[in-house]
């Protein structure tokens, strides 16, 4: 049976202080049953210290530099990200892709990197609302998780963990239904599968993500190919987080 994975992204939020308070607290009161990954994305600044307070929550970053190192101001580096112990990282985040310019050939050459450094990415994918009211949901996605694969192998992509994010439904509160998620989910799989094979389809965990709360994460989480949430907003105050993972 494949795990379940919950994953608060912080996004832009939250100082050194406010997150170590955070993840201390959460860690009191998460029961870490088995089978349940939990954890926070957070910015760069506060890695260290939400990791310094992790025991039973894993961290993510939420974005790296594909170079080892180099003249790139500003960016993280997989080494530096790795010299904290933090073992995922999100790429490919919309936001990303819409201000920050990451296009596809970018995100895949990020995904090839991670891999090589043993990390677990967590590949975001999803479309916008012009898109998903046209109806071109699934090849609009297909051609992003393609793109993303690009000489990657089979045993490496049973370690992705890719996030179906519709656009539409990111902090806007309209959560696409249970049965919209599974079937974009369930499409997602299917391009696995033919990409690799029904083995790596099977193994690799999806999440969905985009309005998750804690009201309405049971019946996310009850469709037969989400595998877990990569939430907003709703994982930023600590008894909401605790709701969504303490399932
Ligand atoms: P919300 O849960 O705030 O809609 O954000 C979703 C998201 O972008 C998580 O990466």
């Amino acid at each position: 049976m494949r795990k379940k994975i919950i994953i608060g992204n912080w996004k832009m939020y939250k100082t050194n202080e406010e997150a170590k308070k955070f993840v201390k607290l959460v860690e009191k009161q998460y029961k870490n049953v088995p089978n349940i990954i939990a954890g926070i994305a957070c910015a760069p600044t506060l890695l260290a210290s939400a990791k310094s307070k992790a025991k039973k929550l894993v961290i993510a970053a939420q974005n790296c530099h594909f170079e080892e190192e180099g003249a790139f101001t500003g960016e993280t580096s997989i080494p530096m990200i790795l010299d904290l112990g933090v073992e995922y990282v999100i790429i490919g985040h919309s936001e990303r892709r819409e201000y920050f310019n990451d296009t596809d050939e970018v995100i895949n050459k990020k995904l090839v990197a991670l891999l090589a450094h043993g990390l677990t990415p967590i590949l975001c994918c999803g479309e916008s609302l012009k898109t998903y009211e046209k109806g071109k949901t699934v090849d609009f996605v297909k051609e992003q998780i393609v793109a993303a694969f690009k000489g990657i192998s089979a045993e490496e992509a049973k370690r992705v963990v890719i996030a179906y994010e519709p656009i539409w439904a990111i902090g806007t509160g309209k959560v696409a239904t249970p049965e919209i998620a599974q079937n974009v989910c369930k499409e997602i799989r299917n391009i696995i599968k033919d990409l690799y094979s029904e083995e790596v389809s099977n193994e690799i965990l999806i999440q969905y993500g985009g309005s998750v709360k804690p009201e309405n994460i049971k019946d996310i989480l009850k469709q037969d190919d989400i595998d877990g949430a990569l939430v907003g907003g709703a994982s930023l105050e600590p008894n909401s987080f605790l709701k969504l993972i303490n399932l």
